[in-house]
């Protein structure tokens, strides 16, 4: 078999995982690279789509209507997340954080920058960037159903990053480089339609670390088969290498999901099952001691450089 990722044709190691976030349950094969540590569905479904339920994507509750006060607490306490500005915000995002924005900080994002989220589906993350006062942004997601457009202005378009002419600051891809086809592609696009010395940020699930080693296929952000690559740090090195952007810092964010989602995989309990954490938390196999424990472990964890995700910030020379 040869590696997508490296091109290595060798006897890679391979795993059967099934489909366990609907509890589908039926079984995909995946390789692991011998040189570079790319683990990789070995045939890629050719009816991919099914495995997208018609509310993969939650809309519903994308755009609440909350009151001004409220508003204006939130859009301070996210201008801290992402930025680091905002004393008010500080307070706030200590009593109620918002981790997402968080990734954002090494960015260093200013107001006026231009912010392309790739795989964006409802863009929960833009709103409230551009709630914070980020108006130069966008969403695009071939996957949803049609184009939305908010209220305040933001715009999340259906199609994909080959379609995108524009040059922007900041590329951004949150758990979605991990479903598309093509991996050398589609990094080579957002290369070229960023400015000198923008940056991608690549927030993916990783093998290089603790969870895929301990629990094997039953770790839960495989995720088979949605996920077509599971990168290690050296082959994300390797596909910036290749479309010419330097690795400037990596940070692992993973969280308590690892845990507990792939324990229930173990258990045979899909994430979409009645006894599953995700879904009625007192009928699942934990109590709330065993998640905070679980929380504890994914900060320890994040700090070696053995969580089961990070953010690759990668930048384009200047
Ligand atoms: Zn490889």
């Amino acid at each position: 078999m040869e590696c997508r990722i490296c091109g290595a044709i060798d006897e890679h190691r391979t795993y059967t995982a099934k489909e366990m976030m609907l509890g589908m349950r039926d079984e995909h094969r995946y390789f692991e690279c011998k040189q570079c540590g790319c683990l990789q569905i070995v045939t890629i479904p050719p009816d991919l789509a099914r495995y997208y339920p018609a509310d993969y994507y939650s809309y519903s509750d994308a755009e609440k209507s909350v009151n001004p006060l409220k508003k204006a607490l939130i859009r301070m306490r996210d201008t801290w997340a992402a930025t680091r500005h905002c004393q008010m915000g500080r307070l706030l995002h200590f009593v109620s954080p918002n981790d997402k924005l968080t990734s954002l900080r090494p960015l260093k994002l200013t107001k006026g920058m231009r912010v392309l989220d790739v795989g964006c589906g409802a863009g929960h993350l833009l709103l409230s960037l551009y709630e914070a006062g980020f108006t130069q942004v966008l969403g695009i997601d071939p996957f949803n159903r049609e184009d939305i457009a908010y209220r305040n202005g933001l715009r999340i378009e259906k199609r994909d990053i080959f379609s995108e002419t524009a040059q922007w600051d900041v590329v951004m891809f949150h758990h979605s480089f991990e479903h598309l086809v093509e991996q050398q592609a589609t990094l080579q696009q957002a290369y070229d339609i960023l400015k000198p010395g923008g940056m991608v940020l690549l927030r993916v699930p990783t093998v290089s670390s603790f969870a895929w080693q301990h629990y094997g296929v039953h770790w839960v952000q495989l995720d088979a088969p949605r996920h077509l690559y599971l990168h290690s740090l050296q082959s994300i090195q390797m596909l910036a290498k290749q479309t010419g952007f330097t690795l400037e810092q990596t940070l692992y964010d993973s969280n308590a999901f690892q845990f507990w989602g792939s324990e229930q995989y173990e258990q045979n309990i899909p994430l979409q099952d009645p006894r599953s954490y995700a879904v009625a938390p007192q009928n699942a196999p934990f109590d709330a001691q065993r998640i905070r424990d679980f929380a504890t472990r994914a900060n320890e964890l994040n700090a070696a450089q053995q969580g089961d995700q990070a953010a690759f910030y990668l930048r384009k020379p200047g």
